[in-house]
């Protein structure tokens, strides 16, 4: 006679990508997924991502993908591999959600509505018996004659495995408060100290407000601390007392725990120090009664003089056909290296992930299961994971709660 296979009762708390991927991937006749979340509704970060569009992944494979993780891609090579890009390409063009490719392969719904991906994965979720329970937060964890106990104001539940996919600290608006990490020490994990990542950084120098509206298009962003050395090229925005923008923000990432970090801003990459001071000594002959401030107007967005002027030292009001070789240089050198003053990340709060979290080396990077508390799981950001900007993010929150969702129904 067949054994008849006792249905499994599994606990997912976080409703955001991972937990709402890993719901209905795992969800079948053995098990019985409850997918908990504090929001009245799912997805909420995802409804925000992509400026309301939803970057959901990169059209890359996954030799580039591991390239644009920050944080620990060899632990999400196994995931990546597992569930790629081009699988979540599949999924939702075949669940109803058409995906279009931009710029840098990003990947995005056809509709431009990050509502449409979202809708995607609850309905799915649905219709694959997922029982969603909404507006209940969950304020403590704990394992007891090895079943899992999830509590919250006036209510409990049991469950045979957790999965935790609460997120991480940024955006708390979204639910993501950092109760994942409370959690994962309880059960005895280690969590590696989280930082501001994808942030603006905030700098020294006053911005004028004309610079609000300002994009400096084709820059490069350098930074250096120690033997660190690296720079990034592309579009640079202010902010009232940062820098922001897709090059600050990548910066924001790679710098997020260095300290005495210098910062400088090449305005004119495409031209080195030789070239640019040929350009120079062409213009000045053209309009040698004009000054330096004209001279500038040629080479910089306007809104964004003032600034130069002020930062830079450089006295606007000399008369070209007056203008020193030495003071010509300095503005060539000024050009190519202009200083911006470092003071910290923003807030972790504004920043688009959160770097740092659950050690990984406790997690098994095919199951996402902890190494010390069986039947329990992490997923998503509340690892200690994070990624460039080009929907790298999502992905993993996607291939992670793929991985669990695979290793709980192999059992
Ligand atoms: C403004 C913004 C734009 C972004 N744009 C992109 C983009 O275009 N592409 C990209 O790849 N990435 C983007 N990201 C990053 C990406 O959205 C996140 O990395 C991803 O959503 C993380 O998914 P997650 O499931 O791990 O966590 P989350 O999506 O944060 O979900 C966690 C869930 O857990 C719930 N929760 C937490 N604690 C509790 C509790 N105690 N009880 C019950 N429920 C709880 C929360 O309510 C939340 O719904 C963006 C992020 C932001 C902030």
């Amino acid at each position: 006679m067949s054994e008849i296979k006792k249905k499994k009762k599994i606990i997912c708390i976080g409703a955001g990508a991972s937990g709402l991927f890993f719901a209905l991937n795992c969800a079948d006749e053995n098990n019985e997924v409850i997918l908990i979340d504090s929001n009245s509704k799912v997805g909420r970060k995802m409804y925000i991502s992509g400026k309301g569009r939803c970057n959901i992944t990169n059209d890359c494979d996954v030799k580039e993908f591991i390239q644009n993780v920050i944080r620990n891609p060899k632990f999400l090579y196994s995931a990546i591999n597992r569930f790629k890009p081009s699988d979540t390409i599949e999924f939702f063009n075949s669940h109803g959600c058409a995906l279009k490719t931009e710029r840098g392969k990003r990947v995005f719904p056809v509709s431009d509505k990050a509502a449409d991906i979202i809708d995607c994965l609850f309905f799915e979720g649905k219709r694959r018996g997922v029982k969603y329970l909404f507006e209940k937060k969950i304020d403590e964890v704990y394992r007891k004659d090895d079943k899992f106990y999830v509590k919250g104001n006036a209510f409990e539940y049991e469950a045979n495995k957790l999965v935790i996919a609460t997120g991480g600290l940024s955006y708390p608006s979204t639910g993501s408060t950092g109760d994942g990490y409370r959690f994962a020490q309880n059960f005895g994990h280690q969590i590696v100290e989280t930082k501001s990542a994808l942030c603006p950084l905030k700098i020294k120098e006053k911005i004028n407000p004309e610079m609000l509206k300002l994009t400096l298009k084709n820059v490069e962003l350098k930074a250096e601390s120690g033997n660190f050395k690296k720079s990034i090229f592309g579009d640079l925005e202010f902010l009232n007392n940062a820098i922001t923008g897709p090059i600050a923000l990548s910066m924001s990432s790679l710098i997020n725990r260095l300290d005495e970090v210098k910062l400088s801003l090449d305005l004119k990459p495409a031209l080195d120090e030789n070239k640019l001071d040929e350009r120079l000594l062409r213009d000045i002959a053209k309009n040698p009664n004009k000054d330096v401030r004209y001279l500038l107007k040629a080479l910089l967005p306007g809104e964004f003089i003032d600034f130069f002027i002020i930062n830079s030292g450089i006295d606007p009001d000399m008369i070209l056909n007056s203008l020193s070789r030495d003071n010509r240089l300095k503005i060539v050198h000024e050009l190519k290296n202009f200083k911006l003053t470092y003071l910290d990340l923003e807030d972790i709060s504004k920043g688009i992930v959160t770097s740092g979290g659950v050690d990984v080396s406790q997690i098994d990077p095919k199951t996402m299961e902890s190494k010390l508390i069986k039947d329990l799981y992490f997923i998503g950001e509340v690892l200690d994971v994070d990624a460039l900007t080009g929907g790298f993010n999502l992905q993993i929150a996607l291939s992670t709660g793929y991985a669990c969702a695979m290793a709980i129904r192999v059992e």
